[in-house]
């Protein structure tokens, strides 16, 4: 580990233990040569602890993660905490401004990583944030929604490579864990390089507000951050849900181009041969159906009601025991977030 207690420098800045300061990180200038930065809050305690950070908008639509850190930033929880917390609410200051998932060049920052500071815009930046954020960190959360007019259950996605990590997934008190695959170029990549637990929460759709998410997301990472000493608040009234982890999980795709009618919510547990969706044209002719082949649990589904064949349109998960996931379901929708935010 690079980090030591005394030394923290963030853009230039020194934050001293004890200490609470906004950086605003030099990315780079526009068409016009106004400058854009990244916006980063750094909050450290006195006493020794992890070094955590908390991201969002890498993809820049992807909004529900920049009011969870809003929402935490001004949390009473951190007044006192042990440890460094990092938060950085919109990675992709490009794409969040543009309303847009993608960088200005059109690349996938996501896909971008660890970035290279002579590459690309997007590798420009990537490297920049792994710089200067990931690499001073021992812990990491990454939030986001789901792309391409695509819903998500709140769930974590994570590799689940060691102890640390799976019990910090199991904190987030959502209902399910997926053990994700390490994609090239993807954030979770580096950390996984690295031996850092990064978590990756998603939840909501892209350019919406979801309470759910928003409310589900910042007391994962209250609870996250509970886990690892870093606060003492405790949520009132809060169930603990027990998270799952996921057998696999796969796409239900579009077997022909229409437009299509979603038959079941999200959170619901489909059983095969149960009916799913509808294709139809637009007189309402020739209905086809869409009816699940395996038992699982429907975690993302497309909210757009146009499809092309091979479209995917659900994206179930499939689990070793479905009561399992029946419960700890029932205890993330008896959980009415009824807690002080702040
Ligand atoms: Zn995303």
């Amino acid at each position: 580990m690079k980090v030591t207690e005394k030394n923290l420098i963030i853009g230039g800045v020194t934050i001293e233990p004890g200490e609470v300061k906004d950086v605003a990180l030099f990315i780079a200038k526009q068409y016009d040569f106004t400058e854009i930065h990244m916006p980063v809050k750094v909050i450290r305690g006195t006493a020794e602890g992890p070094y955590l950070f908390i991201c969002a908008a890498v993809h820049g639509d992807e909004v529900n993660g920049v009011e969870v850190i809003k929402r935490l930033s001004q949390h009473k929880a951190l007044q006192n905490i042990k440890g460094t917390l990092i938060l950085v609410p919109i990675v992709n200051a490009f794409g969040f401004n543009a309303l847009s998932r993608y960088m200005p060049d059109r690349r996938d920052l996501n896909r971008c990583f660890p970035g290279n500071i002579h590459g690309s815009l997007s590798s420009r930046l990537a490297h920049l944030f792994v710089t200067e954020i990931v690499d001073k960190c021992t812990h990491g959360i990454d939030l986001h929604s789901g792309s391409h007019h695509r819903t998500n259950l709140p769930q974590i996605r994570a590799c689940l490579f060691n102890k640390e990590t799976i019990d910090i997934a199991r904190a987030f008190n959502v209902p399910v864990i997926l053990d994700a695959q390490v994609i090239e170029g993807s954030l979770r990549k580096v950390a996984f390089g690295k031996k850092m637990p990064l978590l990756v929460y998603e939840a909501g759709e892209s350019l919406r507000y979801d309470e759910v998410a928003i409310q589900s997301g910042l007391h994962g990472v209250l609870s996250v951050m509970h886990a690892l000493s870093m606060i003492e608040h405790k949520e009132k009234k809060q169930k603990k849900v027990r998270s799952i982890v996921a057998k696999g999980n796969f796409w239900i795709r579009s077997p022909h181009s229409g437009i299509v009618i979603v038959k079941k919510k999200l959170g619901t547990i489909v059983h095969p041969g149960e009916l799913l969706g509808i294709i139809s044209d637009p007189l309402g002719n020739n209905n086809i159906e869409i009816r699940a082949e395996k038992e699982g649990l429907i975690i993302g589904y497309t909210l757009l009601p146009l499809v092309n064949r091979g479209d995917a349109v659900f994206h179930i998960a499939t689990f070793e025991r479905t009561q399992l996931i029946e419960k700890s379901l029932e205890a993330f929708n008896d959980d009415k977030f009824d807690y002080e935010e702040r």
